[in-house]
């Protein structure tokens, strides 16, 4: 017998993003349904995530909008995430 275990989160559970500084771990936390400004660096430490215009920023708002335009709409099928099960970090900056 093989048993396979599997997580997955639905999209529509997405309720926030939180962002951990890799420098000093603090975090903060924007809900999506109050969304105003994407964070481009750490509130704490003044670390520089990202610059305003890069690819990375416009990708991360692209996602937030992807996110928040999937949860809104009633969709023929329900769209979920499948995440890592074992809580071992992928990579650590
Ligand atoms: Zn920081």
């Amino acid at each position: 017998m093989t048993r396979e275990t599997r997580t997955t989160i639905d999209v529509s559970d997405i309720v926030a993003i939180e962002f951990e500084c890799s420098k000093c771990h603090s975090k903060t936390i924007r809900h999506l349904d109050n969304w105003h400004k994407t964070p481009i660096g750490c509130g704490n430490c003044d670390e520089q995530w990202m610059l305003p215009h890069s690819n990375d920023f416009k990708n991360l708002e692209l996602f937030v909008s992807m996110i928040c335009g999937i949860t809104g709409k009633a969709m023929p099928f329900r769209l979920r995430l499948e995440i890592k099960a074992d809580g071992t970090e992928k990579s650590k900056a």
